[in-house]
């Protein structure tokens, strides 16, 4: 029997009043995973209304303390129930067991710990004022959660980008409108059960599925009961809900597209700038936000390191996410194929040199059916190359040589983007100044991905506004109010 996955609203898991129902395949095989109920307004006001209902029932009574130790059993849960959350995100991503089970699965439990953690340590401000009479008064401030956020989310790293905008949105006390993506909805509901199982209020946490427009996404963003929006996914559409959001002026966190620059100078250790670059070019078959589409390489390493990067691109073993020897999945689908595919036909006809790659492997049996492409580095473009300019997504980069270290700063600038770069260097002096000239919103210095998570994170430019991580998604969950006492 063909497997349901169902919206999850005030604590239970409902169908579609509609009926409606949309595929999710297998970007290994093409296969049913699952129909998927699609929601509609009714859905969607259900899951407001439940949300909204919530602020004022247990959940808005709770102290910081008992919060957070709700979000700890979230965490605990997830961890306990590890395998089931590993075999959905891999169902739906086809991305390897290997890195599913090392960074999504994983990182998607402690996001709920480390914000729980957060809101128990992060102190408010405190101002003393003198006033006319001298008797004078004091100011404090308190943050208050903004109330009801809606959630939307990509398919890249599905559980991992969800909770890190339901971790905080929880610890902060507010509760959340989950719209996870088309692509890989398993995860976001299966976290539905886990809310139960540890007693999350009903209507704390709810997900609607569905699309974007004229579907879930929109009468979601536009929905007047909703506070805030909270947002990962591409530029186009993070505009596309900033005019949703405005009539309401309503908060919105937005976390962009970016088209990320990594530069390789010759003092470089080369095995550890190959290895990281190997890394953000290919990982998730190309399909992180943080991931390197451009590489700047100094002419005189230029022709070894761009050898060295293709034989890479050429050994990356396509192959079942729970093959051992599988050093890459598929792509998300095969839409998103044909325009990572339209990227490759166009750097060819721009004259492009095709190092590694290129095309579509050959798959045997049922894999022919998956949207397998091949890991692929070009040189010879121009930068103006529509390859180097925009956002493909996919396991590819273009690498161009550089002279001089003001070069090197400007091309990696030359993009409307501004989310993520890498630097390559042994020169310490050079690391710190290239560092804090890039406009990103996070520089790796000879690694790449390494992340704190109390640390700033978000773009510049159009990759972003708003920073989270750590404190800095407090400013975006949470109100800050002030309280003047007259003495
Ligand atoms: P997408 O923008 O196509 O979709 C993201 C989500 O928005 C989906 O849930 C989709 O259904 C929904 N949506 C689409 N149109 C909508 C609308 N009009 N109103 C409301 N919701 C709508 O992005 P994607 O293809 O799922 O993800 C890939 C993109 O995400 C890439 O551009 C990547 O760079 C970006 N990304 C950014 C970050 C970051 O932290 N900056 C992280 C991961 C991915």
């Amino acid at each position: 029997m063909t497997k349901e996955t169902l919206h999850f609203i005030n604590g239970e898991f409902v169908r579609s009043a509609s009926g409606k129902t949309f595929e999710n395949r297998s970007p290994i095989d093409n296969k049913l995973i699952a129909k998927v109920h699609e929601a509609g307004r009714a859905e969607v006001d259900a899951a407001v209304r439940a949300a909204k209902d919530a602020l004022n029932g247990p959940w808005g009574r709770m102290t910081v303390e008992e919060r957070s130790k709700m979000l700890y059993a979230v965490a605990d849960e997830i961890t306990a129930r590890f395998d089931e959350f590993l075999a959905a995100e891999v169902a739906d991503t086809g991305k390897p067991v290997s890195l599913a089970s090392h960074i999504d699965i994983p990182r998607g439990a402690a996001n709920f710990k480390v914000f729980a953690d957060t809101v128990k340590n992060v102190a408010t401000e405190f101002f003393q004022m003198p006033t006319p009479d001298g008797a004078g008064a004091l100011n404090y401030a308190v943050r208050v959660p903004k109330g009801v956020v809606a959630v939307i989310c990509p398919w890249n790293l599905p559980l991992l980008l969800m909770t890190w905008k339901v971790g905080p949105a929880l610890a902060c006390g507010n509760t959340v409108v989950v719209k996870p993506s088309e692509e890989t909805p398993t995860t976001a509901a299966l976290l539905g059960e886990v809310m139960n199982k540890v007693g999350v209020p009903p209507g704390v946490y709810n997900v609607v599925h569905g699309f974007g427009p004229d579907s879930a996404g929109e009468f979601l963003t536009t929905h007047d009961d909703v506070d805030a929006i909270t947002f990962t996914g591409e530029t186009r559409t993070g505009a596309a809900i900033m005019k949703a959001a405005a009539p309401g002026i309503k908060a919105t966190s937005m976390e962009l597209g970016g088209k990320n620059p990594a530069i390789v100078f010759a003092d470089a250790d080369m095995n550890v700038a190959l290895e990281a670059t190997v890394r953000s070019v290919f990982a998730n078959c190309g399909q992180v936000c943080l991931g390197t589409e451009r590489v700047y390489v100094e002419r005189p390493i230029f022709d070894e390191f761009v050898r060295r990067l293709g034989d890479a691109a050429k050994a990356m073993k396509p192959g079942r996410p729970e093959e051992k020897d599988t050093k890459i999945g598929p792509l998300i689908s095969h839409e998103h194929r044909d325009k990572v595919l339209s990227y490759y036909k166009k750097a060819k006809d721009e004259g492009a040199t095709v190092v590694a790659g290129g095309g579509v492997p050959r798959m045997a049996g049922e894999l022919a059916e998956g949207s397998w492409i091949e890991p692929t580095v070009w040189t010879g473009l121009p930068e103006t190359s529509a390859v180097v300019r925009e956002e493909i997504f996919g396991p590819c980069c273009h690498v161009t040589p550089f002279d001089t270290e003001e070069e090197a700063i400007r091309l990696a600038n030359d993009t409307k983007y501004g989310l993520a770069a890498a630097v390559h260097t042994t020169n310490l002096a050079r690391a710190h100044r290239v560092g804090a000239k890039l406009e990103v919103g996070i520089c790796w210095i000879n690694s790449w991905f390494l992340r704190d998570l109390r640390t700033p994170f978000g773009g510049t430019k159009q990759s972003g506004i708003g920073r989270e991580g750590g404190v800095h998604s407090l400013e975006f969950y949470t109100e800050l109010r002030n309280v003047c006492i007259k003495l």
